[in-house]
């Protein structure tokens, strides 16, 4: 088992992530009690000199009381003994009471499927807002369509008016020729008796 002091040589400023497995040197520890964690590749312990915050990973001074990474307790009193157990500790050590669930894995979990919903909305929002782009093109196309059809409509319209004038006057022109010359042709046949 590898052991670390590292905590306080770099100001306090440290992280889990940021230690490396003293077996393999990976850098992915994983908390596991308030000063231990356990490597996810080699499956090593690797006990951690301070107080681990169950919320943020932050490796505290030994005798912190609240975690200074996210300034949340690192402490909590059991509500059955009133033990001091560390905060994401699931049960009292002294009297077993089991303690709510404030473990980490438990809010990471909520918060990621609270992510994924929120990720999921957002998603179906914009898949939405592409779809209504979609069909308000294919509404404008239509009417676009519509239009064109309604002013070839219009254009034949006048097309046939124009026409329906021509033969009108054709033939109002026609009769009154044929007047005309019907009377000239009685004046002709009176005036030649
Ligand atoms: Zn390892
Ligand atoms: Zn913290
Ligand atoms: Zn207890």
């Amino acid at each position: 088992m590898g052991s670390y002091t590292e905590y306080s040589s770099r100001g306090g400023s440290l992280y889990l992530t940021e230690l490396l497995c003293t077996n393999c040197q990976g850098a992915g520890l994983e908390l596991e009690s308030e000063s231990q964690a356990v490597c996810r590749f080699c499956g090593t312990p690797n006990a951690v000199a301070g107080v681990l915050c169950v919320h943020c990973d932050f490796v505290n001074a030994a005798a912190a009381e609240t975690c200074e990474g996210c300034r949340q307790a690192l402490w909590r009193t059991c509500p059955r003994c009133g033990a001091r157990n560390w905060a994401g500790a699931d049960a009292c050590r002294t009297c077993s009471q089991p303690l709510d669930i404030t473990t980490r894995a438990g809010t990471r979990a909520a918060e990621t499927t609270a992510g994924r919903l929120d990720v999921q909305a957002r998603e179906a929002t914009a898949f939405k807002a592409v779809q209504a782009a979609g069909s308000q093109r294919r509404m404008a196309d239509f009417e676009a369509i519509e239009a064109r059809r309604q002013a070839g409509l219009r254009e034949a319209q006048t097309r046939r008016d124009a026409q329906q004038r021509v033969i009108l006057i054709s033939v109002s022109l026609f009769v009154v020729a044929f007047v005309v010359v019907a009377a000239l042709a009685l004046a002709w046949v009176y005036l030649t008796r």
